[in-house]
């Protein structure tokens, strides 16, 4: 077995953001906000880097039409109180990330550099996974996403208040791997289709050898809070009819494999739960 799993992981926070429990639980309140982690994965398998998702980009964190897409969730509610992330943040801000580059900053904590990773898998266009991308392909790096997903975000069915910041996306170097469902990146990592959040949506499964499997449930879960009350994230960007049947189909999809496997499974935003499996030294392995 252990040709089919991955040699070891490590858990990267690049940044965090303030949302409406609204956008992260369907049918949740909409004047309570949280503080949710962005969340990378890095894992070696095989003689690779694979990252899964990619941040918040700096011309994103920096611009005032995405600062502004936030706020205009916001109801007058000025409770900042879920201050767990690492560097709490400055008043007012919707979302921050480390210094720079955040992916840059990110990898330099496990001492590796954007173009040592092999290959990129985001699980969805969303400007909070997919910020990395133009960093990647500065660097040759090729990124893989869902067929469907590319094809939405380049419909221009949605824009930036709906979360898809077109620069993310639009850079004409991008090596795109687009993939149709779930696919194998490397022994013991596998990208797994969770639809109904995004049309696109993936989510990761890695198998280790002492840590057994994990599953990274990105946006089809973004809190500990989805599977304890078996509700998916309150937003479905392309609302067509269905899609939030197929988000349900998504998350019991991630439970059935959880408890099959006897996964842990992690929550795409969920600070407490990223603070509680915060790679140790030397990654999971
Ligand atoms: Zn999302």
């Amino acid at each position: 077995m252990s040709g089919h799993r991955a040699d070891r992981m490590y858990l990267l926070q690049y940044g965090a953001e303030r949302v409406s429990a609204a956008l992260s639980l369907r049918g949740g309140p909409v004047e309570r906000h949280y503080w949710e982690s962005f969340v990378g994965v890095l894992v070696r398998g095989g003689d690779e880097w694979i990252l899964f998702d990619t941040e918040m980009a700096r011309a994103a964190l920096d611009s005032p039409a995405v600062q502004a897409a936030y706020a205009a969730g916001d109801n007058g509610d000025d409770d900042f109180r879920w201050h767990l992330t690492p560097t709490p943040p400055a008043d007012r801000r919707w979302t921050w990330g480390l210094a720079g580059d955040p992916l840059a900053a990110a990898l330099a904590t496990v001492g590796l550099t954007p173009e040592q990773i092999s290959r990129a898998v985001v699980s969805h266009l969303h400007v909070d996974h997919a910020g990395g991308i133009p960093t990647l392909a500065a660097h040759g790096v090729p990124v893989a996403a869902h067929r469907d997903e590319l094809a939405f975000a380049r419909s221009g069915a949605v824009g930036v208040t709906a979360g898809f910041h077109p620069p993310d996306w639009s850079h004409p170097g991008t090596r795109w791997e687009l993939l149709d469902g779930d696919t194998d990146l490397a022994p013991g990592v596998r990208v797994l289709s969770t639809p109904g959040h995004t049309p696109g949506h993936l989510s990761l499964r890695v198998d280790l050898p002492e840590t057994g499997t994990w599953l990274f449930a990105a946006d089809a879960a973004d809190l500990g809070q989805n599977f304890l009350d078996r509700t998916p994230c309150g937003s479905c960007a392309a609302a067509r009819p269905g899609d939030e049947e197929l988000a349900d189909r998504s998350l019991d999809r991630l439970l059935r494999e959880a408890a099959d496997s006897d996964a842990r499974i992690v929550p795409g935003h969920d600070q407490l739960v990223l603070n509680a499996v915060r790679h140790p030294p030397g990654g999971h392995r």
